[in-house]
Parts: C-alpha cells; structure tokens; sequence
C-alpha cells in the first residue's frame, strides 16, 4: 500500500507517501506509532484509538464486542433491533457451551426494512419482544442497538422499559451502535447492561471461599474445566460471566467474594464498577498455559489466606501438569527454536500464549491485539525477545508482511487471520472464540500443544512454494528470480494476502 487518504489521531488528511518503518517493510505513516519492536527503546505503543482510515482492521464493530460478550447467557433472549445483516454477522458467533438452555444460540432480529428507516422501528421491536417472550419464557432480554437504529434514534430505553413492565423480566438496552467508536466500547456496553442485573438477586448460602468469572465463555467447555479444578480447591464459583452463564446466577453474583477477570479486555470495566458499588475486589488472570493456570489457582488461595486452599491448589497443579508434562517435553523436541505470531483480542491472552509457546521450545516473533491499552504494551515489550514486533489494531497487509519478514512457522489467531496465514503458506492455530477446541486449563495446554506441533510439523508446508516466492519478492528479488524458487505460485505478495 502505497498511500493513505485519512487519518485518525492525524489532522493532515492529504496523501502521504508511504514509510519504511520500524523493519524495513512499509507501513501506512499514520500507523507507524501502533507498532515498535521489543528490545528497542522508544515511545509507548499508540492504542485505545479508532482505527485509522484506509487500513482494514482486523477489528469488529461495537455491536459485535457487545454481542459477543453477552451471547453466551444461556438463558436470556438476545434481539438484534436493526437489519438483518448484523444478526447475521453474529449469529452463533461463539463456540460457547451450554450445560442446559440453548435459547441464546437463536439470532433473533427485528430485521428493519426500508419503511421502518422512515417511520421508525420501535413497534416492530415492541412486537418482536413481547411475541418472543411469550414464545420462548427466557429469564430476561438483551435488546442490541445497530448503526441504523443510532441513526433513525428510536426510543429503545423506552421501549424495554415498557416491555419489561409489561412481561415482568429484565429487558434491557445494549447500547452498541457499530459506528460509535471500537469493539472495546462494545465490551463497555456489554458490561453496563449486565451490571444492570447484578445485586436484584439472594445472597444467602454464598460460601466465605467464592468467586465469580468474569470474562470466560465457556469455549468448548473450557468454564466446566476451570470451575473443576476450583472446586477441587473447595472454591465455589457463583457465577460465570458470561460462558454457560444463567440471569439467577449473575443476579446474585455480588455475594461473592472476588472476581476473576480472565478476558480482561472485555470484563476490567464490569469487575471496576463491582468493586466500586459491591466492595468486591478482583484480579486478573489467565487460564491458557500452564505458568498462568497456576497462578491464577494460587492467586485465589493466597487471596483468601488459607493454607488449606493452598495446599489443594499445589495438589491441583501437581496433577495436572504430572499428566500432561511427558508428552509436552517429547513435543518440545520438534518445535524447539520456531517462530510464531501472535494477533489476538485481549492482551492478557497475548501475554499467556507467549509464555505457552517458550513452554513449548517456540519463540514469539510477531505479537498483536485488538484491544490492548499502553500498559499492556508495555509488557508485551518486556516480556518478548529482542526483535519482536509488537503491533495494535493492525490490518492484514501489516500482519502479511511481518509474518514473511518474521520468517514465522505459525499463525496464532482467529477467523480474520487464518485465510492471511494458509495463503502464505504459514500454519495456523485457532485461538479466538469460534473455535470447538478446548485451550484453557491443564488439558487445554495440552490440546492447544497438539494443534502447534500438527500445524508446524505438517509435512504440507514442504508443497507450498507461494510462501518462498512471497518472500523472494518482498526481499526485493526480481520476478524472474521468484519464479526460480517458486515457479508454480504466480503471485506477488500482495496477491498472496489480498
Ligand atoms: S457496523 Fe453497524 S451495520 Fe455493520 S454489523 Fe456493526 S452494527 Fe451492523
């Protein structure tokens, strides 16, 4: 990409030329803050800003950060008020699990046509509410916003007042417009509805040793996974927001005694507004690896002061990791010394999966998030070898690029990065939430060490020459000399990403 019309977060809307930063590729002028390079000094990573225009991001709409915060309440109605697109576009977004209600599986919308635009969609949705209610007895209602519904202004506050008078269950506002700034405000939105919801419900019989889980979805099962091993410490989980997650459960959830925010991205702002009107306090953590998994085990047992809970939280770990030890070391031997990169939503993630790879013998040569603000970039910085590059809010040509200048052997990332990772002939490991495969936890560890060594010991990598001809022409070779290495490929590296 040679040029860019606009910017965010730059005044200067005329045409620049483009700027070979901070490795040698090019990047868009108005991007070069969002990257730098671990074992360099330098400037914070510019984040926490809307995407620059004329770079497509790898980012979702606000609609999209609330819808998949909220979809995995299990037995809650979700309505997308708008056309039926962004429904669509969401529909079983997650590869969450229910342990019993499938009702949030269904993408319900009030699929908003032309005349509504011009006389407005509040009866629709009024209708839609009270026919699905009756229809389906869900414990309470999500109502989402859209881009249209923020521009026509309909009264949707109104509305689920009215409906939730009328049907006697929570019906409540998301207030997500996609246009109205990034996925996180999104997460914001989520947050602020459910909180609604928390401290309406009975305390009593909340054991002095309890926690909530904020920022777990239950992928693939992964909640019924952690809340074992909680149990297994005599820990008891009051409610999992919001991965197999229940209305009665979330009403109560200020009963308990400390939160656990695993996907701090999305859950940071629910656990803050908690701590400040409910006294609760909370921690962040991680479930993916092994290093991480333990210490959020014993992050709770130190929380609560108890020997007890201690030992059992080493009994736990000991384990585990006994079990699944001998065939990480024989996988080790093979992915000694690859590379991989990185691009994730939260940073905490970002943080676990390159601890999980130095586990596995691999070295982290690209890092990136959606969502990850100054502080957490800052770590990433510290935490990476020298010479990894650590990216925000980055679009596929960036990603493309520093994967073949990375010389990376795997993809780590989710459904947007895939396609950039098998057409560059990279391998690549499913880390978002569509995926079935449980990664977090002990077994978690395990499986997602499986997916790596399969990916980068797959013989089909030996077949791929468009990968060494990308990197011919991105090294400055000329055609002919690309077509040495790789004659069957054809492409130029932009091709090879577009
Ligand atoms: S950007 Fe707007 S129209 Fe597109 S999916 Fe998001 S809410 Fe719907």
């Amino acid at each position: 990409m040679k040029t860019t019309m606009a910017s965010e977060g730059s005044p200067d809307l005329s045409i620049q030329p483009s700027t070979l930063k901070p490795s040698g590729i090019e990047i868009l002028p108005s991007r070069v803050a969002s990257i730098a390079e671990a074992g360099k000094p330098g400037k914070g990573v510019n984040c926490g800003k809307t995407s620059v225009a004329g770079s497509v991001s790898q980012r979702a709409c606000v609609f999209c950060g609330s819808r998949v915060v909220l979809y995995p309440i299990a037995d809650a109605l979700h309505i997308v008020h708008g056309p039926i697109g962004c429904a669509a576009y969401t529909w079983d977004i997650r590869g969450a699990q229910s342990s019993g209600p499938q009702l949030f599986r269904n993408a319900f919308s009030t699929d908003l046509q032309e005349l509504d635009v011009i006389y407005g969609g509040e009866k629709k949705l009024e209708r839609a509410l009270l026919e699905l209610i009756a229809r389906h007895s869900p414990k309470a209602a999500f109502v989402y916003g859209t881009c249209i519904v923020g521009l026509i202004g309909d009264d949707v506050n109104a509305i689920c007042k009215s409906v939730a008078a009328a049907t006697g269950i929570p019906v409540l506002p998301v207030a997500s417009e996609g246009f109205k700034g990034t996925k996180k405000d999104g997460y914001k939105a989520a947050c602020e509805a459910v909180f609604k919801l928390i401290g309406t419900g009975d305390t009593a019989g909340i054991s002095p040793f309890s926690i909530n889980l904020l920022g777990d979805f239950n992928i693939a099962g992964e909640t019924w996974v952690i809340r074992d091993y909680f149990a297994r410490m005599g820990v008891e989980v009051v409610a999992t927001i919001t991965g197999d997650g229940r209305i009665d459960a979330i009403r109560r959830c200020h009963g308990a005694k400390l939160n656990l925010v695993q996907c701090s991205g999305s859950m940071t702002h629910l656990a803050k507004k908690m701590q400040a009107a409910h006294g609760i306090p909370f921690k962040r953590v991680s479930f993916f690896g092994i290093e991480d998994m333990s210490a959020a085990l014993y992050e709770v047992a130190k929380h609560f002061g108890s020997d007890e809970l201690m030992e059992k939280a080493r009994a736990v770990v000991r384990d585990e990791v006994g079990k699944i030890y001998p065939q990480l070391r024989a996988w080790r031997e093979d992915l000694k010394g690859r590379k991989a990169a990185i691009y994730v939503g939260g940073a905490f993630k970002a943080f676990s999966l390159v601890r999980a790879l130095r586990t596995l013998g691999m070295r982290t040569a690209l890092v990136g998030t959606q969502t990850g603000d100054a502080e957490d970039y800052n770590t990433l910085r510290e935490m990476c070898d020298p010479g990894t590059i650590v990216v925000d809010d980055s679009n596929p040509i960036e990603l493309a690029k520093f994967c073949l200048e990375q010389d990376v052997d795997l993809f780590i990332g989710g459904v947007k990065e895939r396609p950039i990772a098998y057409k560059l002939g990279i391998g690549f490991c499913d880390h978002n939430h569509e995926r079935k495969e449980c990664l977090a936890g002990f077994v978690g560890m395990l499986n997602f060490a499986r997916e790596v060594h399969a990916s980068v010991c797959s013989p089909v990598w030996n077949f791929v020459p468009r990968r060494s001809r990308c990197r011919s022409l991105l090294a400055g070779d000329s055609e002919a000399n690309a077509s040495k290495l790789a004659p069957a490929s054809g492409l130029k590296p932009t091709e090879a990403v577009a």
